[in-house]
């Protein structure tokens, strides 16, 4: 043991590729350093080499095996050292430092001029070459800490950590580690420690390495050698994650993970922190708390044996992009004893690191993940081991799909929650992402799930919404038809975005734009404040299909795509839509009172991708219409009686026609007020009003055609036929006596005039009705839309909807809200 007095307190802060990468980073590390040895802390330093170095060895190497020349990039390395000496040592120490590392460059230049005579880099070499990245960074950074903050010692932990020969990946032996670390630091006792990370070396003396991002492991094996309080990892990232931020915009820090939920996280991708450095600190329960060095206000994410039970269900979820799935099946492989067992040995024996492992339950199939690189290995393996099965036709031809990428979910709360696993995979389901394989680890810390890679994005994004309660919930929204209703909504949304974040918890994302000729796509979202200007200058030409399809290729989660035009093309791409997982809103009618057939079949595709439908506003603008039928179904009530006027222009014109005035004068007067269309016929030939019948006909169960809807005609033949709205006029004003004797007969009785819709059970119909004045529409007045519902409930006093049936503000709030029920699902 240790004299408790000369390493009490004493703690180990590893400082990653990214902490050391520039002149201005080390000069954060040398604050810290100063700052936590001036709190009289004992220090145990381990740096990783300068980022992006040990990658440039690698492909070095390679160059070199294949026989390029590589002295301009061994130049590079030594240049961006050269620079951080410059900068920060002062002058007459700067020759001494960049000695030692001519010494270092000198057996790099000569082990790469090796590798380029043999045309080959063993495994060995290729971890010998490695080393220099933190032994150049190493040796640098120990005199610029002895300069700024107190006495080093360099330690190359070569001599150091002893290793088995598994070069790439060794493992470490720890009893002779440790007495060599101790050893190391009982004679520089009084010293700061430097020692590099990530390297090591085997009983005979040749270099290893740890894994990629071993450094971390390092501190670890140092901090429990030393019996350290605490393992400080020092990186680019405010702590451990619910995701990689890089991926996650939402990710948030973690105050407190377990060693398991850190083992497990960082397996699957997490490289904020390397799998095996919790296993020497979780032996010696030493805390490893993970730090910023670009930010030291940061408190820091504490990794113990403490569980925070009480906190979220999971902690993270992290990813590995590269995968490969092979999967074994065949009629050979049921009831067979032993042939997994078989299996999974001679992929270890190759060295093929199983990522995880699914299997059928029907027993006809395992499916294995693993790094794309091992995928040689494993097929040589598994031809090699079941040979006779393949000949024997009892195995089928492995199955590898190298397209995949691994997630997953990991918390100690996991294993106390039901129904876990269904809001991880319906919150997949919804975003349109194919689950291929699954997996619960055994300890049900973790379930991870195999899926397409180029859902990735939107996978960890959905799924984090769903797993964190994230409170805010993002839609991303494509606007079709930007015209009155279309940028009114824009508007809207402008003006209501902080009240739907804070109060609704719904974020809108405008990722794209279009009108029948231009688009503009923003997957980060088009600022609603300035979309037309953005439109004008970004937009580039392209029709629907184009911006469908590239809506569709952005694959980003809980897309809606909002039909703000009246174009049989636009509502002909809903099916396609739904097919890509992206919800619909629509204000156009056309979708829903076309062929009922498309009608139907949307619905269906709609409920099958687990994608919404809304189009409240193609009848009566945003009157609660469909919403309240729907309610009323819902509830077990049965819809008896539906009466309607579900046109701005026909509710005027009736409810001005009376006393002294004439039919063609008050049409004139609709029109002049802008209630109509440029020829009035089309509102008063009643097809719009029969389009809207329809769609609450079949909103009630009626499989209705638009030829079903009877309408009485409004007009005189010779009205329709006019060939200009003037002659139309003219003709209307002829017919005056038509109108004139229907009104007199309708006041004689006490009664008003109304073209009304009318939907039963058995019709659907619109006609000339003379209502009395207990009739709920007696006293409608202006343009307003009126509806009556008469029910099983509401019998003797039908439901009634009323008010402002048309006109872009009303409609686009209509839209709107229609999208927040789309983010409340
Ligand atoms: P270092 O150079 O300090 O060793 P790494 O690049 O190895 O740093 O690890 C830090 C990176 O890990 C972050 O920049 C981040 O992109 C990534 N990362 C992946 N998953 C997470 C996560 N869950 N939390 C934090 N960072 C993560
Ligand atoms: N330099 C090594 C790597 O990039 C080790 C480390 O930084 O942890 O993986
Ligand atoms: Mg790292």
């Amino acid at each position: 043991m240790l004299p408790a007095d000369i390493f009490e307190k004493m703690k180990v802060l590893k400082f990653g590729g990214s902490s050391v990468g520039t002149p201005e980073a080390i000069e954060s590390v040398i604050k810290i350093v100063s700052h936590a040895i001036g709190n009289g802390e004992a220090l145990a330093v381990v740096c990783s080499a300068m980022q992006g170095v040990t990658g440039t060895l690698t492909d070095l190497t390679a160059r070199a095996s294949r026989g390029e020349d590589v002295a301009d990039r061994v130049a590079a390395i030594r240049e961006r050292h050269r620079e951080a000496i410059a900068a920060l040592l002062e002058a007459d120490q700067q020759a001494e430092v960049l000695e030692g590392l001519a010494h270092y460059f000198a057996e790099l230049d000569e082990l790469l001029g090796g590798v380029r005579a043999l045309g080959e880099a063993s495994l060995r070499t290729k971890d010998r070459i490695m080393s220099y990245g933190e032994l150049l960074s190493c040796f640098m950074i120990s005199h610029f800490l002895n300069q700024h903050c107190g006495k080093t010692v360099f330690a190359d932990t070569r001599a150091l950590i002893k290793t088995d020969s598994n070069h790439g990946r060794a493992n470490v032996d720890e009893t002779l580690t440790n007495k060599l670390v101790r050893d190391f630091a009982r004679e520089h006792h009084d010293r700061i420690y430097v020692f590099t990370g990530f390297i090591a070396s085997n009983g005979h003396g040749d270099t290893t390495t740890l894994g990629l991002g071993g450094s971390d492991y390092t501190a670890a094996i140092i901090g429990a050698a030393l019996d350290a309080t605490e393992i400080q990892i020092w990186s680019d990232v405010d702590g451990i994650m619910t995701a990689d931020p890089r991926l996650v915009k939402k990710a948030f820090s973690l105050k407190r993970l377990t060693y398991v939920e850190a083992m497990e996280l960082s397996y699957f991708g997490a490289k904020v922190i390397h799998p095996p450095t919790m296993l020497p600190a979780q032996a010696r329960n030493i805390p490893i708390i993970i730090m910023n060095t670009f930010n030291p206000g940061f408190e820091g994410t504490v990794i113990s044996s403490e569980a925070t039970l009480n906190g979220s269900l999971i902690k993270g979820i992290s990813y590995i992009r590269e995968i490969c799935l092979i999967t074994v099946q065949g009629g050979g492989m049921v009831g067979q004893k032993g042939f997994s067992g078989r299996l999974f040995s001679s992929l270890a024996r190759a060295g093929v690191n199983v990522i995880l492992i699914t299997q059928a339950s029907s027993e006809h199939s395992i499916s294995l993940a693993i790094s794309p690189s091992d995928i040689r290995s494993a097929e040589n393996a598994i031809y090699e081991e079941f040979r006779t099965d393949f000949l024997l036709g009892q195995l089928d031809k492995p199955l590898i799909e190298d397209h995949m990428s691994i997630l997953a979910v990991v918390g100690e709360n996991m294993r106390h929650t039901r129904g876990l696993a269904g809001r991880l995979f319906s919150a997949l389901g919804r975003s349109g992402v194919n689950v291929v394989a699954i997996a619960q680890g055994s300890s049900e810390l973790n379930v991870s799930a195999v899926i397409d890679r180029q859902d990735l994005a939107k996978a960890m994004n959905s799924l984090h919404d769903a797993m964190f309660l994230s409170p805010v919930k993002t839609l991303n929204v494509f606007c079709c038809g930007i015209g009155n209703i279309g940028s009114t909504l824009l508007t809207q949304l402008e003006s209501h975005q902080d009240y739907l974040e804070e109060a609704r918890h719904v974020r809108i994302n405008l990722a794209g734009i279009c009108n029948s000729k231009r688009m503009l796509f923003d997957a980060g979202g088009i600022p609603l404040a300035s979309w037309r200007e953005q439109f004008n200058e970004k937009g580039e030409q392209g029709d629907i299909h184009t911006f469908i399809e590239r809506a569709s290729a952005l694959n980003l989660p809980n897309s809606v795509f909002v039909d703000n035009t009246g174009s049989p093309v636009v509502a002909g791409m809903y099916p396609d839509l739904f097919g890509h997982s992206i919800s619909v809103v629509a204000c156009n009618k056309i979708g829903v009172s076309g062929p009922f057939e498309r009608y139907h079949r949307s619905k269906e595709l709609a409920a099958q991708y687990g994608v919404d439908f809304w189009y409240e506003t193609s009848v009566g603008a945003g009157l609660p219409i469909i919403k309240t039928l729907d309610d009323l179904l819902i509830s077990g009530d049965r819809i008896i009686r539906i009466e309607a006027i579900l046109s701005g222009t026909i509710s005027f014109i009736f409810n001005n026609y009376r006393d002294g005035r004439d039919f063609a004068g008050v049409v004139r007067e609709a029109q002049a007020r802008g209630f109509t269309e440029p020829d009035p016929r089309d509102d008063l030939s009643g097809l719009d009003f029969a389009r809207k019948m329809l769609i609450l006909g079949r909103e009630i169960g009626r499989d209705l055609e638009i030829d079903d809807v009877a309408v009485q005609p409004l007009l005189p033949e010779a009205c329709l036929k006019a060939a200009t709205v003037d002659a139309f006029y003219a003709e209307l004003e002829k017919a005056e006596p038509h109108f004139e004797a229907l009104k007199r007969r309708a006041a004689a009785a006490q009664k008003v005039l109304h073209w009304v819709g009318i939907l039963t059970d058995v019709e659907a119909r619109i006609e000339l009705c003379m209502l009395e004045p207990s009739h709920p529409f007696y006293n409608l007045t202006g343009s307003d839309n009126i509806l009556s519902i008469t029910t099983n409930r509401y019998l003797y006093n039908p439901m009634v909807i009323k008010g402002p049936g048309a006109g872009a503000e009303v409609t686009a709030a209509g839209v709107l809200a229609d999208l927040v029920r789309v983010a409340a699902k």
